[in-house]
């Protein structure tokens, strides 16, 4: 059982506020999808759950397992095993995708690596996913198109193994045949482990593979309404605009 607890975040970058006291919590075997316009701080909620030290945590507290890891680095966080599926995964030439995933499946697992375990593993996962197999001895992303690049994701995924996983926007650059399969293994892998999942997006269409329990828009910088599947339907009806008018509304008659 893993508890990721995200508590009253003020975050800001080049002294822009961006987080404004947001606040989450999540559980393993619970998928939150937080939805939202552009902008309004998604990307940056799930690099300050990383560490990336360009966004100011200015207050608020990030607990994992019941420890504040505020001043963890990244690759301590990963340890601990969080995991981002980057929304615009860089390239990294000279680093290949078998070197990448080696070192840090040792350096996670310690005594207990197994190489053969893992080429396995990377021979399997590559299969469920349909990636081309010669994609791993090419340096990271090196000339992978958008949607390969996601699909590389969630190889990482696959063999890392971590139980509290943020997908940002994992849809963006796939066709629908591959949207299928990201989704379809994303579920895969969340039925098979104990593990918590934040699914960031803007579309309906990933969430017909990956259903969320909970489902949170955001807007400026924080959750202003939270639901189940349905609130999805309420956002493809009316509109962020919409439901935060009527929220606003609702306020000054109370
Ligand atoms: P979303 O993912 O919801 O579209 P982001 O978190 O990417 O939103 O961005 C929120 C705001 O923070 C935007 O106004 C964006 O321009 C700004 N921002 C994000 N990252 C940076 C950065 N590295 N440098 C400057 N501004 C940034
Ligand atoms: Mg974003």
């Amino acid at each position: 059982m893993h508890n990721l607890k995200m508590k009253n975040l003020c975050v800001e970058i080049d002294g822009k506020k961006i987080l404004n006291n947001f606040s989450l919590e999540v559980n393993s075997g619970e998928i939150h999808t937080i939805m939202g316009p552009n902008g309004t701080g998604k990307s940056t909620l799930s690099h300050v759950i990383m560490g990336d030290k360009r966004y100011k945590l200015k207050k608020g507290e990030i607990i994992f397992d019941g420890k504040n890891i505020n001043d963890l680095t990244t690759d301590q966080r990963a340890r601990l095993g969080l995991f981002l599926g980057f929304q615009m995964p860089t390239a990294i030439e000279g680093v290949t995708n078998a070197d990448f995933l080696r070192t840090a499946k040792h350096i996670k697992e310690e005594n207990n690596f197994n190489l053969m375990h893992m080429i396995k593993d990377i021979n399997k996962s590559c299969q469920e996913l349909k990636m081309d197999k010669e994609m791993i001895h090419r340096s990271i992303n090196s000339g992978f198109s958008g949607g390969e690049r996601k699909k590389n994701e969630i190889l990482q995924m696959k063999i890392l193994k971590p139980n509290m996983i943020i997908l940002d926007e994992i849809d963006s650059g796939l066709d629908v045949d591959s949207l299928k399969i990201v989704g379809e293994n994303v579920m895969d892998y969340y039925k098979n482990s104990d593990s918590g999942i934040i699914l960031i997006t803007h579309y309906q269409r990933l969430l017909d593979y990956i259903k969320p329990d909970f489902v949170h828009i955001m807007m400026n910088g924080n959750i202003i309404k939270s639901g189940n599947h349905t609130l999805v339907d309420e956002i493809e009806k009316k509109g962020y605009a919409k439901i935060l008018e009527e929220i606003s509304q609702n306020e000054v008659k109370e």
